[in-house]
């Protein structure tokens, strides 16, 4: 049996649940219950406050975690990261009033800065040589300066509406963050090879995420063309089409190609494009 934690309600809580159960596991999960067990798969899952889930991987109360790095790495334990999962990706920025005069990160020297996020800011602000106040305070950082709390801040930024409604302006990222995978450092060996298990897991569904799976009607003297644009993961499914001088290609594309490379594929001729999801896929 291994432990996974993962946070009980927030922005990370709906995604990796949604990774746990496309992973094949099975799991009835109920708000009121801070923890549930699966039923095909030895892991029991553990809801916690996001902001506790680091120190109890790193004590062993739970043998694993889903986090964002952003707390991992304020929390002090960057070693504990197993697997990035591609969810829940932000960035932790400062942003200063719109109308204050700003032309780099010196213009913070000797400033009240707030933010939830000292120690990431801290040594952010140290690499660039400025000396500020950091004013640590955990939530609705974004109305510090309003209130004259803060001549700044340094908080987590998605689309940036919440800083534009604050009358803030981005100036600077601090870091970058997106959802990861922690372990604990002295899993037993057990524990490791359920860790394996989940990781390999884990990867194919993100890898059967980035591709599509894609079929189309290609006049036969394309076919070259074709192939260079789909190589797939050996090689594409080439079969006849009762039309003569036509095939039929299977193949399997990256979704960040996907739009150029469908592109291409109708000016050499070929038709009939259909692009399939994947559930998994296993290297
Ligand atoms: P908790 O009550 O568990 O302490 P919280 O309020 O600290 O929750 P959330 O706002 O749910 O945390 O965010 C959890 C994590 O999701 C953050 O630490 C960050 O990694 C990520 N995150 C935060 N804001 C965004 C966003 N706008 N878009 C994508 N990811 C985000
Ligand atoms: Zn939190």
């Amino acid at each position: 049996m291994i432990r996974l934690a993962i946070q009980k309600s927030g922005r990370l809580s709906e995604d990796s649940l949604n990774l746990i159960r496309e992973c094949g596991i099975s799991f009835v999960s109920s708000t009121y219950k801070l923890k549930t067990e699966a039923t095909n798969f030895p892991l029991e899952i553990l809801f916690l406050r996001d902001d506790d889930i680091p120190g109890y991987v790193q004590d062993g109360v739970a043998d694993l975690g889903i986090v964002g790095q952003n707390v991992l790495v304020e929390a002090g334990f960057p070693a504990l990261e197993v697997e990035a999962l591609g969810f829940s990706k932000c960035r932790l920025s400062l942003a200063v009033p719109r109308g204050e005069e700003y032309s780099s990160v010196a213009s913070l020297q000797g400033k009240n800065i707030a933010t939830s996020y000292p120690e990431i800011l801290g040594r952010y602000l140290a690499g660039e040589g400025v000396q500020a106040q950091l004013h640590t305070i955990s939530g609705s950082v974004e109305i510090a300066p309003s209130i004259g709390l803060a001549d700044a801040i340094c908080d987590i930024v998605s689309s940036g509406s919440t800083l534009l409604g604050n009358g803030l302006r981005e100036v600077e990222t601090v870091f970058r963050s997106e959802a990861v995978l922690i372990a604990n450092q002295n899993l037993g060996a057990e524990k490791q090879h359920l860790l394996e298990k989940l990781r390999f897991r884990m990867q194919a569904v993100r890898r059967a995420r980035r591709n599509k799976y894609i079929i189309l009607n290609a006049p036969v003297a394309a076919l070259d063309q074709v192939k260079a644009l789909l190589p797939g993961i050996k090689s594409p499914t080439v079969t006849k089409l009762a039309e003569e001088g036509w095939v039929s290609v299977q193949s399997v594309v990256n979704e960040d190609d996907f739009w150029h490379v469908t592109d291409q594929l109708k000016a050499v001729g070929a038709e009939g494009l259909l692009v399939l999801p994947i559930e998994k896929m296993i290297s």
